[in-house]
């Protein structure tokens, strides 16, 4: 199966994707071949993971998946109100086909073969990425054919690009059952919120942002009780509790840092953080550790002794290193230090006083079960 989306829906959605500036189309017929075989996998564990929150929250709204198959390989995803209580979450299929070459690329360092205590048995890397600094180049990689780790690295990757991929969707149905489309953009009758949706008003994109860290911060509570539950297949049985639970936070960090980094396409700049309607993935990964953190002290998920300022900054270093020797460019590295260091008054006060003026609307269509984070700063 390619796709649950209603017939009638089919074309109002590929109006969408096209009046949104993509080259691509929701995938329909099974054509037997090789597209339509990675198709059927993206819907199944779009839908696995799509069940299972519904089943999770008791929600009674109806929620499709659909993928898309877009010619410019764009990396793509977006939640979409199509009536009441009726949704679609639509992924585009370069998405998880990226994210598999750049993981590859990634596990066959020597800086993640450290991190993982992996020995893997990679050929030769012929094809080298090209770029000007590590985000040209770390974009590059995803471009490359997939690598060949063997299977045991080959079954650890899909491990990784499940994880990402359960991250992404968990982000978009945060989207969807935290109330967010009360806010969102309309084109062709049908309300969505579009990943990396380019937009010019300082304003609106302050929202946006502040929808962005929720939905964020949504995904990260879910896959990370999820994560931590997951026994990893190389566990063992002398390892103490601290242990195992370091060890199954490792992959799930790595592969959502993994992911947000490559939202970042350029030296961060404090002077333009608002000019986007998604904040640098720098700023969304240095929030997520911090929202561990938060997590950590408030009991919200038991992480036993796990010191998370180390394995979060360790994770973070070992990505960025990785990067270097996956595309042999070693210039200005990443943002992740930068974003740490960003004042409140600069990000979390103008976003989270947005999230505090939007909350009763989004609180009054909201689908959770669940209490919606509560406003920190008084509404502005
Ligand atoms: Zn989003």
């Amino acid at each position: 199966m390619l796709t649950d989306l209603p017939n009638h829906w089919v074309g109002p959605i590929n109006q969408l994707v096209k009046d949104l500036g993509y080259n691509g189309s929701v995938l329909v017929a099974d054509e037997g071949d090789p597209v339509s075989e990675h198709g059927k996998l993206v819907f199944k564990n779009t839908r696995h993971v799509v069940d299972n929150v519904i089943q999770h929250m008791a929600l009674t709204a109806k929620i499709y998946v659909a993928v898309v198959i877009d010619a410019d390989r764009s990396f793509q995803a977006c939640a979409v109100r199509l009536g009441k209580d009726e949704f679609c979450i639509v992924m585009w299929m370069a998405a998880t086909i990226r994210t598999s070459a750049a993981m590859s690329r990634l596990l066959a360092t020597p800086a993640a073969a450290e991190f993982f205590s992996l020995s893997l048995q990679v050929s030769a890397v012929s094809d080298v990425a090209q770029g000007e600094n590590t985000f040209a180049a770390y974009d590059a990689i995803s471009l490359l054919p997939r690598i060949d780790l063997g299977d045991v690295g080959n079954s650890f990757r899909r491990y990784l690009e499940f994880m990402a991929t359960e991250w992404l969707v968990m982000h978009e149905i945060g989207h969807i059952v935290n109330g967010h489309l009360a806010v969102g953009s309309t084109a062709n009758g049908l309300t969505y919120i579009l990943e990396q949706d380019p937009a010019a008003d300082r304003d609106y994109n302050i929202t946006s942002q502040a929808l962005e860290v929720d939905a964020d911060c949504f995904a990260n509570m879910f896959c990370l009780q999820y994560s931590l539950g997951r026994p990893l297949d190389v566990e063992k049985d002398e390892a103490s509790q601290d242990e195992i639970l370091v060890a199954r936070l490792k992959p799930y960090l790595f592969s959502m840092l993994s992911v947000l980094r490559s939202f970042d396409h350029a030296p961060l700049k404090v002077e333009t953080l608002f000019d986007s309607d998604h904040p640098p993935g720098c700023i969304r990964m240095s929030y997520l550790l911090a929202q561990m953190l938060t997590m950590q002290s408030e009991t919200t998920i038991d992480f036993k002794g796990a010191n998370l300022v180390e394995v979060g900054g360790l994770t973070a270093v070992t990505l960025e290193r990785a990067i270097s020797q996956a595309t042999g460019i070693n210039s200005q590295g990443g943002n992740f230090l930068p974003a740490v260091s960003i004042p409140d008054e600069v990000f979390r006060k103008p976003v989270l006083s947005r999230w505090a003026r939007i909350y009763p609307e989004l609180n009054a269509i909201k689908l959770t079960p669940f209490k919606l984070a509560p406003p920190q700063y008084p509404p502005a």
